[in-house]
């Protein structure tokens, strides 16, 4: 069996069915030191506490797993860049509410995207988004780091470009506590050309200029069921989408960022079949082996699966 380099911090997001603890032990399963999770409905407003005894029974599952990195991803209602007052309040009361569950449950990172808004009023959203953040950056924990993710800027998404981006940080009252989430298929359907040596190379040279290397705290590994500068965010499994098998190959040879928490979001079927497939694409990369179309092929041919 191949063993995952150890420096690579692999994960996936996981789902919570059946309580916040049972992601822990999916993770584990799945061999990962790294994972990814909602700590409550994405799809709810209402964000009550988390009771303290399942605050404390996943926190020490975390502790007794041998996982590093656990990683929260904000809900999908929160829209800090809306031009309707009351869903930014909601939406800073819910982002409220996720900082405090992170800290009940020990979680350091939570990513979240900047939010929407109709694109003649581009800056007042930017400028929306700035003031929610400094806001929330003043109440919640300090062991707590927002990560903006990098959109691919469907439906008017805010942050599709790195600029963009490092205009919240920037803005924001402690861009140290401000960091940033780079996912795989966001970046080439907004237009970074990552599927390329050229594209990848300027895009992290850009992003080094802007924000230092620092800045970049959490990964999403997706391929792309789109082209290129699409705009469309659909995720595909590692290789067999629009970013290719160079890509990643890129993105795991790359010592820059392997330290950094590389989480899996691509398609899931029934069982954890394809997120097993995609780790073990990932673990080849990262020892360094090649991996060609035919050989992805091969490993995905037994799996009857949305490929
Ligand atoms: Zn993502
Ligand atoms: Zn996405």
């Amino acid at each position: 069996m191949m063993t995952q380099a150890p420096e690579h911090v692999l994960g996936v997001h996981v789902s919570t069915a059946g309580g916040l603890p049972t992601a822990v032990g999916r993770a584990q399963r799945l061999g990962c030191r790294a994972f990814q999770l909602f700590t409550a409905n994405p799809r709810q407003w209402a964000l009550q506490p988390v009771a303290p005894d399942t605050a404390e029974a996943f926190r020490r599952a975390v502790q007794e797993s041998g996982i590093t990195t656990v990683v929260s991803h904000a809900g999908y209602l929160l829209n800090l860049a809306s031009p309707r007052p009351e869903l930014v309040q909601k939406s800073l009361a819910a982002l409220r509410a996720e900082c405090e569950r992170c800290r009940q449950l020990g979680i350091p990172l939570l990513v979240l995207h900047p939010g929407s808004c109709p694109a003649d009023q581009r800056f007042e959203g930017l400028r929306r988004v700035a003031e929610a953040l400094r806001t929330v950056l003043q109440s919640s924990d300090a062991t707590l780091t927002l990560c903006l993710e990098l959109t691919a800027g469907q439906g008017n998404a805010i942050g599709s470009s790195l600029e963009e981006l490092a205009i919240l940080r920037e803005s924001s009252s402690c861009p140290e506590r401000l960091g940033v989430c780079v996912d795989t298929c966001h970046a080439l359907a907004a237009g970074y050309r990552l599927d390329t040596e050229e594209g990848y190379s300027a895009f992290w040279t850009r992003f080094e200029e802007l924000f230092g290397r620092e800045a970049l705290r959490v990964l999403h590994l997706n391929d792309s069921a789109y082209p290129a500068a699409s705009g469309r965010d659909r995720h595909a499994h590692i290789g067999l989408g629009h970013c290719g098998i160079g890509c990643f190959a890129r993105l795991l040879g790359d010592p820059r960022w392997r330290p950094i928490p590389m989480i899996l979001e691509t398609p899931k079927g029934k069982d954890d079949r394809a997120d097993r497939l995609n780790l073990t694409v990932l673990r080849y990369l990262a020892a360094g082996e090649e991996l060609t179309a035919d050989m992805l092929h091969v490993l995905w041919s037994q799996y009857h699966g949305s490929v």
